[in-house]
């Protein structure tokens, strides 16, 4: 079975401060039945790594590049987050497809780069509003699972983000039915493309607007095999409550 799993993403949020909010986690989470991650910014994936030690929780990066190493003032190569501690990497988000011009080929190359520095990647996709109210959400989503994962992806080397980014930051969230849309197609592309057994290794995260409220309905949906939470993953309270209702 799929070994659920919950991910917390802080953005570009946090300073050395924000690790107090980590050790809380890591103190109620020393062992744990599902994973955890947080993805904290690439300033702090050193300190929160060493911080959460030897607890439940793993650390991840936010993005990579593709390359090893070279000549990219600015960027971060998977090598580097491995190197500093992280378990996991996003990658694809969609602030980083929109803000950075990030294409579903972008963001293959950047998780083939994960899979060979040991990372696990977090690979997102999701639709715009326009895309859902035209009715073409899921020829979207068949489009880019096809584009932004690498042939070498598997269930052990790579977690799916379903996030809708009408959802993100808005705490507006898809109806259930709408969720389990996705989540039921991205299982059945999956096994197209790599069978039944290894697609059904494939964890489907569900991301936008996830919140202590509302996380033991979206839980409880079909294929969704835990969260990636933005904003109510910067408070150990909140995201704890969001733990316990995958746990
Ligand atoms: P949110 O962000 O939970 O703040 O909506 C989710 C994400 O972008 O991963």
């Amino acid at each position: 079975m799929r070994r659920k799993f919950a991910a917390g993403n802080w953005k570009m949020n946090g300073t050395g401060e924000a690790l107090s909010e980590l050790n809380e986690l890591t103190n109620t989470y020393q062992s744990a039945d599902i994973d955890i991650a947080i993805c904290p910014p690439a300033t702090l994936v050193d300190r929160a790594s060493e911080a959460a030690s030897g607890s439940a929780v793993a650390i991840g990066g936010q993005d990579c590049h593709a390359n090893t190493s070279g000549a990219h003032t600015g960027d971060i190569s998977a090598d580097m987050l491995r190197d500093a501690g992280a378990t996991y990497v996003i990658v694809g988000h969609s602030e980083r497809r929109e803000d950075h011009g990030e294409s579903s080929d972008n963001v293959a190359d950047k998780a083939t780069a994960a899979y060979d520095a040991g990372l696990i990647a977090i690979v997102c996709i999701g639709e715009s509003l326009d895309t859902r109210n035209a009715g073409d959400t899921l020829a979207l989503i068949g489009e880019q699972l096809a584009e932004s994962l690498p042939d070498s992806a598997t269930g052990t080397n790579t977690v799916i983000a379903y996030e809708p980014i009408w959802a993100i930051g808005t705490g507006l969230t898809p109806t259930l039915d709408q969720i389990a849309e996705v989540h039921d197609f991205m299982r059945d592309t999956l096994a197209k493309r790599f069978g039944t057994e290894a697609a059904d290794a494939f964890r489907l995260l569900y991301g936008g607007s996830v919140k202590p409220g509302n996380a033991a309905e979206i839980f409880a949906t079909s294929n969704v095999d835990g969260a990636l939470v933005g904003g109510a993953s910067l408070k150990a309270s909140d995201f704890s409550d969001i733990i316990d209702a995958l746990a």
